[in-house]
């Protein structure tokens, strides 16, 4: 049976670092709306600690704000559920909209945070955020680091993280026109189930040719940005012939007791290349 001994309320970052640090020893955790962790505590994947850090009587937190710099701030404690109530996020980000409503049954949406839904970096809302450009907002106990969350992808497989995440911040662009935008996400089955593969793409088709491309997929293996292919899908005139490949090679998938890694390869590649032919077809141009 799961016993928890202390669960702390800081209502400041200072407050909550100071927390963290000093509790290392008997063990300590932050716990935004606890349902991945609950998963991991029950499978015995994860100790339950003596010390519950529970970030939600922090302002900065718990709403979205849009700064002056045109941008748009999730605090990394803003339930799911939140986000797809929220007009600002509905209207310049469809996509991050899109992989929230796809994320578990709205039980669970109304508990889950998008910070928590980032940190365990296999959350549906990755691709989406990749694809939006998205930058990550930590506190590391004296400053403020702003990192896009592409590098941190990268990066954080490698260092273990000494950081609060704080939020997260998408540029408004009024002048970024994409005349095309895509979310998927495949699981096992229709609803409510864990993703195979989530993908997220847009762009704009201009005077025959693919314009300001963004690809991204994770799901059930690291996300990632699929610059290379984007870079292709830039040089070709409407020509989807070696995208398939270019996608393969990109994805650094791993199999699972479900499906192979070569599986997930294809089936991305599947997914993206009919998303970009029905975009074409819909300019007048087929697949070549
Ligand atoms: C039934 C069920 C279905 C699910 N379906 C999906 C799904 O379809 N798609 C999907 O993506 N996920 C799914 N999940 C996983 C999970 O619920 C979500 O990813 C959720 O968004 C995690 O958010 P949370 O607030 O509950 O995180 P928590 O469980 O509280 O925390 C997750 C991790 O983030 C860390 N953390 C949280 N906030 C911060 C912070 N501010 N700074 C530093 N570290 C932090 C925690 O220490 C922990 O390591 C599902 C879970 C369940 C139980």
């Amino acid at each position: 049976m799961l016993s928890v001994q202390k669960v702390w309320k800081p209502s400041n970052l200072n407050e909550a670092w100071e927390l963290i640090t000093s509790s290392k020893k008997e063990g300590v955790c932050i716990v935004a709306g606890g349902t991945w962790l609950r998963t991991q505590w029950e499978a015995s994947l994860l100790p339950l600690t003596t010390n519950l850090v529970s970030l939600e009587n922090i302002k900065e937190m718990t709403s979205i704000t849009e700064s002056k710099e045109n941008e748009l701030m999730i605090g990394s404690q803003v339930t799911l559920a939140d986000c797809l109530e929220d007009k600002r996020l509905k209207r310049y980000t469809p996509l991050l909209i899109k992989a929230c409503r796809k994320i578990a049954a709205p039980s669970i949406r109304n508990q889950a945070t998008i910070g928590g839904n980032i940190y365990t970096k296999a959350g549906d809302t990755i691709p989406a955020l990749l694809v939006e450009r998205a930058k990550l907002v930590w506190f590391n106990g004296v400053e403020i680091e702003i990192q896009s969350i592409e590098s941190w992808l990268i990066v954080s497989s490698i260092k273990q993280e000494v950081r609060l995440l704080v939020g997260v911040k998408i540029e408004i662009d009024e002048k970024d026109q994409v005349n095309f935008a895509f979310f998927k996400k495949i699981g096992r089955r229709e609803t409510f189930t864990a993703s195979l593969v989530t993908i997220a793409g847009k762009g704009s088709i201009r005077e025959g040719r693919f314009e300001n491309v963004r690809l991204a997929a994770g799901g059930s293996f690291s996300p990632l940005r699929l610059s290379d292919t984007e870079l292709e899908l830039g040089n070709q005139q409407m020509n989807l012939s070696s995208i398939h490949d270019q996608i393969i090679s990109e994805i650094q998938a791993n199999a699972d007791p479900y499906a192979s890694a070569d599986y997930k390869k294809i089936i991305t590649a599947n997914i993206i290349l009919s998303e970009l032919d029905q975009i074409m077809k819909h300019t007048g141009k087929g697949v070549s």
